[in-house]
């Protein structure tokens, strides 16, 4: 099947009992059952909903794999892969990271006994360095947020590999569509569905795809013990949102590029990051395991103090500054206050989150209004 036909049908079906097109959203906690144990498959809805069930599907599918899982939030579905490791075990991590994500690791699992490197994972020079006898689990994001640097997948799957140890892919900058990681190799992939597949900024969900049968096991025991599953209403709202997934993705590439060659070119703008643009330093490994370049466009503009963007922010009337991303309304992020403000100052310097680095969740609006919405607020810098 090919993307547009695979993203309006997957997962779903006409509803057996009365046709429905769209799935139910099946508002239940509990259902009957004929005698104890003797039931249609569902007992209770922490364990089984057919509507998450059906966006479960859905997003397996989507992602070329067997098994799908889907959770309360992304930083659940994280949870969920990092209680797979157990103390004493190391994990090598995207330098360049969700700041949730960096904060479960370190002040949620650290304590707990797990050990984190934290390097340039677009390297794999520096990930074969800091592997360790103990190694279990690289885990990546690529594109990285908020610099969008680009890790290879294949190469470095191959590299877990021959170390024992899981690659672990968080593909929510990508979505299935621009990108499929346990084609090329990786054994996990995790989604913050609150972006890209939810597409529309009115749910928090997380999810996960894999291809193993031993490991999903452990993973759905993890969702049913823990507990951190979505409600009906929500995988509803996401599988809603995937089928439109293709359609938006193009959209929001196409304004992505724009603004980022726009962008390029402006005399008070000192970098952008794209990987779109030939000037980006991975720019042929982007154009090799993506399809299109993504939505996020991150830029830093010549000031030395986030003050000094005060006229910037009252100039924007289409851009709304807000924290999250792959919403179809465009969003602006300064990332050392507001996503990634959970980092330490110094380490947010060394990374390159400085105070005139803004990131754009490029929506998909016309893009001569978005550019002229930023030419309007750069002119008041
Ligand atoms: C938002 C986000 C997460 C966390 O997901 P939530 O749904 O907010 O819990 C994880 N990874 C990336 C790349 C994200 O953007």
């Amino acid at each position: 099947m090919k993307w547009h036909t695979l993203a309006v049908h997957a997962g779903t079906e006409p509803d057996p009992l009365t046709g429905a097109v769209m799935v139910p959203v099946y508002f239940t906690s509990t259902y009957a059952q004929q005698a104890p144990g003797v039931h249609k498959g569902y007992e209770y809805s922490r364990t089984h909903n057919p509507t998450r069930s059906a966006l479960e599907a859905a997003i397996a599918q989507l992602e070329g794999a067997p098994y799908g899982l889907a959770f309360a939030s992304g930083l659940a579905a994280t949870d969920a892969v990092l209680r797979l490791l157990s103390p004493k075990d190391h994990v090598i991590v995207s330098r360049d990271l969700y700041g949730g994500t960096y904060r479960i690791m370190r002040r949620v699992f650290e304590p707990w006994g797990l050990e984190f490197s934290f390097v340039d994972t677009s390297s794999l020079e520096q990930v074969e360095a800091a592997i360790r006898p103990n190694t279990r689990l690289i885990w990546i994001e690529t594109p990285s947020n908020p610099l969008l640097r680009i890790t290879p997948i294949a190469p470095l799957a191959e590299i877990a590999h021959a170390h024992n140890a899981w690659l672990v892919v968080d593909n929510t900058f990508a979505t299935p569509y621009l990108q499929t990681p346990l084609e090329m190799g990786a054994d996990i992939v995790v989604h913050s569905a609150t972006k890209y597949l939810g597409g529309h900024s009115d749910v928090v969900m997380g999810a996960i795809a894999l291809k193993e049968a031993q490991l999903y096991e452990r993973l759905r025991f993890l969702q049913n013990a823990v507990g951190g599953v979505p409600g009906p209403m929500d995988c509803f709202l996401v599988l809603r949102g995937i089928k439109t997934l293709p359609l938006r993705m193009q959209k929001h590439c196409e304004n992505a590029q724009k603004i980022a060659e726009f962008l390029a070119t402006h005399p008070r703008v000192a970098r952008v990051y794209y990987p779109g643009l030939i000037t980006h330093p991975n720019y042929l490994i982007a154009k090799q395991q993506m399809r299109l370049p993504g939505g996020m466009v991150s830029f830093e503009v010549k000031v030395s103090r986030p003050e000094e963007l005060q006229g910037f922010w009252e100039a924007l009337e289409v851009f709304t500054l807000a924290e999250s991303l792959g919403g179809v309304e465009s969003l602006i992020n300064h990332p050392a206050l507001m996503t990634h403000a959970s980092i330490p100052e110094a380490e947010r310097e060394a990374l390159g989150i400085t105070a005139g680095l803004l990131r754009l969740s490029v929506g998909i609006e016309d893009a001569e209004d978005l550019i002229r919405d930023l030419d309007r607020a750069l002119s008041r810098l």
